[in-house]
């Protein structure tokens, strides 16, 4: 090999914050080395495969020390070039090992050695024949009238889905093939569905809609970030609908964010029926093959709509023309562990660097988008009032002090279920705490449960008659003594939504009780069914947790208590009045959508408390200024910049004395426009087992703060204790412990 032959710069699935040099394999074709396609390397004894970046001939290594590549594994990048220099962009801006960054955009499947191609699945296809053959005339071929039936409805079935409904059905289909009814094809398996007769005609926008719809169009065909803010049922996904369909007939892809998809089967439904065009669904369900297919349906143009979460804001796009990011507010935008991403603020400069016209919608934004439309970044739109004719609810709070409270319900919110359910309403009340109760305890000696891996306490589980850690999943059997003191006083203390669920059976023994949270929605479908039977009725009151927050359309609900207000009112955590004014909006939004007007009723010994009193007096909008003044007087975000550094070990001294150690060094380097606060024991010092602290990094402007991590963070790389501790950098961290 000549001394000038190009090295391969490569990105290796490992935590390091670099890539690594190799030779090319012998004999291999050089102009099948382009960015993005994988190279499998050998690393340490292990062989990975990694991607490509970069050909280069400059190398810090002398070449004679250069491994050489074990092989490539593909002739087309499986990375377009733009997304591999968004990735590279993720990584730097986050701090991530770029070897990762790539990993977590990749398929499964992609990750492996594996081609990029898919197996081929065989379907069978109604033929104009079979479509006019009438079923019933197949009294004698029973099994080949079912299959019919089934054919003229959905046009194309796989051997994969009739082997799952059917048994023995190969002989009839196989005859059904002879009679010209039938034709068998080989497909690749794949998410995408193709529209099945005429699209749903979109409704006719109102005025707010409309402008909306109108300020978007305006900037189609080039970077532009539009905050959608319209309360519940205001026809954000309306509007959503009417600008697809624009920029599909221009032949582009749109590629929608939701929160998730499993919560919300609806979504789903109605934009398959509405639009007029292939559909990529990613959700939770898919197989790894299904993924790769919708992966390489995106890329190649097939799929002109991909809906998906979080993970999805990396999938390629041969001509993006609209990004959608529903509920943009929602948390689970945030990767929390790992690669450390908003997949929010990722599509937005996706979006920038692609010239693409971005929407976020949420009936309660985030004071990060609000503060960005003060700023003239984004255009605020705003959809005040509910489309159609429902009128919004009636936020109330009732002040519980010294009232008689039987399982958090107080003697008025009785009353007005009792009235709701009278007249024919549903009644939803909110409590964000699972389980039967938060806390077991001696009532002789004061023992409390306490979770051994964690600094925190077990939950109560009557149903399944356990104990479980909320944090690190460990489960216990409930104990029937005192393990302190023998005695058989064991009491719970405290309320989860099993709990309240139980006593709501006895309380109101004529009216069906449903749960949904978490637990209750754990098995695979148990959402869908739990929907089904709240449309029908059968539930007429319901009690759940945030999920309920979500998306969710409850057209009969009348009444929507909140049972502990007070909850998120006196937290530490900066944002948990932005995250209690959200929940209690959002809950508050299922009420009240169809012809009966909506009450909402908030319990609180906090009556004079003004983030409620602003809420119920002014709303959602009103609060987020009251907010947005608290943060910039005390520079949080989004007025300021913060960085958190975690820092974890099994030895209980360790990382507090590796983060002492890293912020000496860091006050070495510290410009004066950042502040370094801590370290500090991790507010649950103990979880899972290891010891946590922190370090929080604080800039009012982004560039000194990224200035400072470039300088830093090599040098934390280098630190000796490191082996004892793991650690990890979260940029615009959303949850400070
Ligand atoms: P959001 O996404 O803001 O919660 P939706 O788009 O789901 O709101 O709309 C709420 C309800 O109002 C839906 O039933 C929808 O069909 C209906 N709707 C939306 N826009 C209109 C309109 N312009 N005219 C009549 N009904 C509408
Ligand atoms: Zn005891
Ligand atoms: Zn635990």
């Amino acid at each position: 090999m000549s001394d000038n032959s190009p090295l391969l710069r490569i990105a290796v699935p490992v935590p390091l914050r670099r890539s690594f040099d190799y030779l090319p394999p012998d004999k291999v074709d050089p102009t099948v080395l382009q960015p993005g396609i994988r190279v499998l390397v050998p690393f340490g004894s292990q062989k990975l495969v990694g991607i490509l970046l970069e050909t280069t001939t400059e190398t810090g290594v002398e070449r004679n020390r250069l491994k050489k590549a074990a092989a490539i594994l593909d002739t087309q990048p499986i990375l377009p070039a733009d997304l591999l220099q968004h990735l590279g962009w993720a990584s730097r801006y986050y701090h991530a090992p770029i070897g990762e960054v790539i990993q977590t955009a990749l398929p499964v499947l992609l990750r492996q050695t594996r081609a990029a191609h898919l197996k081929l699945e065989t379907v069978w296809t109604i033929t104009p024949t079979g479509q006019q053959t009438d079923p019933t005339t197949l009294k004698r071929a029973p099994k080949q009238a079912v299959l019919l039936t089934r054919l003229q409805q959905d046009h194309t079935v796989s051997s994969a889905a009739l082997n799952q409904q059917y048994s023995n059905w190969r002989q009839a289909m196989q005859k059904m093939v002879e009679a010209g009814w039938v034709e068998k094809h080989s497909v690749a398996a794949s998410p995408v569905s193709r529209p099945v007769g005429e699209p749903r005609p979109l409704k006719t926008l109102n005025p707010d809609q409309h402008q909306a719809v109108e300020q978007m169009r305006a900037t189609l065909g080039g970077f532009a970030c539009h905050l959608l803010d319209g309360v519940t049922g205001s026809g954000k996904t309306e509007v959503y609908l009417n600008l697809i369909r624009e920029v599909i007939a221009g032949d582009e892809q749109v590629l929608v964010l939701v929160p998730e998809i499993g919560l919300t089967p609806q979504l789903e439904s109605r934009f398959r029926a509405a639009l007029p065009c292939t559909v990529a669904v990613l959700h939770s369900g898919l197989n790894d093959t299904e993924r790769l297919a919708a992966w390489l349906a995106a890329a190649s143009g097939e799929a002109q709509v991909i809906i998906g979460t979080r993970s999805a804001v990396f999938i390629p796009l041969c001509k993006p023309g609209l990004f959608i990011i529903d509920e943009e507010h929602d948390l689970s935008y945030k990767q929390q562990d790992g690669f450390r991403y908003s997949a929010r603020d990722l599509a937005i400069v996706r979006a920038r660097d692609a010239g693409v016209t971005i929407v976020l919608g949420s009936a309660t934004p985030s004071l990060e988008s609000l503060a960005n439309c003060r700023q003239g970044r984004y255009q605020h739109l705003i959809l005040p009032a509910r489309a159609g004719d429902s009128i919004p609810p009636r936020l109330q709070i009732l002040d519980v002090r010294k009232q008689p409270m039987d399982h958090l319900v107080s003697v008025n919110l009785r009353q007005a279920m009792q009235r709701h359910l009278a007249a024919g309403g549903q009644v939803l009340l909110f409590l964000n705490r699972r389980g039967f109760a938060p806390l077991l305890t001696c009532h002789d000696c004061g023992w409390i449960s306490q979770c051994p891996r964690c600094d925190s306490r077990l939950t109560l589980y009557r149903q399944i008659n356990k104990q479980r850690c909320h944090h690190c999943g460990t489960e216990r059997p409930v104990p029937l003594t005192c393990p302190d003191c023998g005695s058989e006083e064991l009491r719970t203390l405290g309320y989860g939504t099993e709990r309240i669920e139980s006593a709501l059976q006895t309380q109101f023994p004529d009216y069906g009780v449903l749960r949904i949270d978490r637990d209750a929605t754990r098995r695979k479908g148990a959402m869908h069914e739990l929907l089904a039977k709240i449309h029908e009725g059968e539930g007429r009151i319901l009690i759940g947790t945030q999920m309920l927050a979500k998306g969710h359309h409850f057209p009969d609900v009348s009444l929507v208590g909140i049972l502990d207000a007070d909850y998120g009112l006196y937290s530490t955590d900066f944002r948990a009045s932005e995250r209690m004014a959200q929940l209690i909006t959002q809950v508050a939004g299922r009420a009240g959508r169809a012809e009966r007007p909506g009450e909402v009723l908030i319990q609180t010994r906090h009556p004079e408390h003004p983030l409620l009193q602003t809420l119920v007096s002014a709303g959602y909008a009103a609060c987020a200024d009251n907010i947005l003044a608290e943060r910039q007087a005390a520079a949080f975000p989004p007025y300021g910049h913060l960085a958190l550094l975690r820092a974890e070990s099994l030895d209980p001294g360790a990382p507090m004395e590796f983060l002492e150690e890293l912020a000496a060094t860091a006050r070495t380097i510290l410009t004066p426009d950042v502040i370094l606060l801590g370290p500090i024991p991790s507010p649950m010092e103990r979880r899972a087992g290891r010891y946590r602290a922190q370090l929080l990094l604080q800039a009012q402007q982004r560039r000194p703060l990224q200035t400072f991590l470039n300088h830093w963070l090599p040098q934390l790389e280098q630190t000796k204790l490191n082996r004892k501790v793991r650690w990890s950098l979260d940029v615009d961290p959303l949850e400070m412990f």
